[in-house]
């Protein structure tokens, strides 16, 4: 049976190229990659717009949606920073969705935990129904296995644990680990994968594909790269931020401006500065927050 089978000759569609010359804003690659600890990688694997004329970057194409809406008056590439940073400063987030990102992410399973619940990107992930998982485990270094905050019920001091400590929790990992030799005699019996992987670790690798606009992967930069962030997962979110650096220059310098590196004072921050009293709050948490703000800002 023919493919088209529809007579659409009466329609006319004006396929002319166009005459201006395109580059590939990956150089020609098939994939930028970086590697993450000793098993992970994150890689850019795709990006749209892939062609855009020469001498610019995918930033042209945020830019060329945001002109749809304020018309052509600002129409040189000089003048495309200073729209874009506008776009940023004023949320104005639809034209940064124009711009779709594709990475091939090999990760352990306890940072997919975190990473998949930034809803709006669109994931196909190995299965381990299917395939057999590797037997790849993150591991961190003797110096990096780190202390409970006291004050912060979910996140570490930064320092690291005593040695002798550090060393009994690798010890720990590495007889768990041990375990993957189980697993798989447990296949060679014939138990089913989808069970046989319920034994395995969260620090087992796995991998996927993650596709995202532009204002969604910003948004999950400045969730991942701050410091609140775990620092396994920030690790891959500063490679991501690296990858699509040179991709789309103006709108990652304007993130880092307005975003990653801002702060936002709340109306009570405003009134204390004003009055230059204290903060109006007697929550020990927000006078913490506070507190380091005004350092930051040298108050
Ligand atoms: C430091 C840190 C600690 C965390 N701790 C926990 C924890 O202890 N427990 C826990 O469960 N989670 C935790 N999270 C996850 C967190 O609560 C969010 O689920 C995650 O960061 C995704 O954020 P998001 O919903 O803004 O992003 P996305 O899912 O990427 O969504 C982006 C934006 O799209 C919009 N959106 C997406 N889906 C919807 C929807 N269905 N309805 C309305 N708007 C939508 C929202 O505006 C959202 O901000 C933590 C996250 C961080 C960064």
């Amino acid at each position: 049976m023919p493919i088209m089978s529809v007579d659409v000759s009466h329609i006319g569609i004006d396929r002319k190229p166009s005459d201006v010359p395109l580059v590939d804003v990956m150089g020609g690659a098939a994939r930028w990659e970086s590697k993450v600890h000793e098993h992970g990688l994150i890689a850019l694997v795709d990006v749209m717009p892939r062609l855009v004329p020469e001498g610019q970057t995918a930033d042209s194409a945020i830019v060329q949606a945001a002109r749809v809406s304020y018309g052509a008056g600002t129409k040189k590439v000089s003048e495309d920073r200073g729209l874009i940073r506008y776009l940023v400063r004023h949320r104005h987030t639809t034209p940064l969705e124009m711009v779709e990102l594709k990475f091939h992410c090999v990760m352990p399973i306890f940072v997919a935990r975190q990473w998949i619940r930034h809803r709006t990107a669109n994931v196909n992930e190995y299965s381990a129904r299917y395939s057999v998982m590797s037997d790849r485990f993150y591991r961190p270094s003797v110096d990096n296995v780190r202390q409970q905050s006291t004050s912060n019920r979910q996140g570490s001091e930064g320092e690291p644990i005593d040695t002798a400590t550090a060393q009994e929790f690798l010890d720990y990992l590495d007889r768990i680990e041990g375990e993957y030799k189980t697993y798989e005699q447990l296949l060679d019996k014939g138990v089913t994968r989808e069970l046989a992987r319920i034994g395995l670790p969260v620090n087992v690798y796995t991998k996927w594909y993650w596709k995202c606009d532009l204002h969604n992967t910003l948004h999950f930069l400045s969730l991942r790269m701050d410091e609140h962030a775990q620092e396994e997962i920030r690790a891959y979110a500063y490679a991501m931020y690296a990858l699509i650096q040179p991709i789309v220059p103006h709108a990652c310098e304007a993130f880092l401006d307005y975003n990653l590196e801002a702060m936002q004072l709340t109306r009570l921050e405003i009134e204390a500065i004003k009055s230059g009293e204290a903060l109006k709050s007697d929550n020990k948490r927000e006078n913490a927050e506070w507190a380091a703000k005004r350092a930051r800002l040298g108050l």
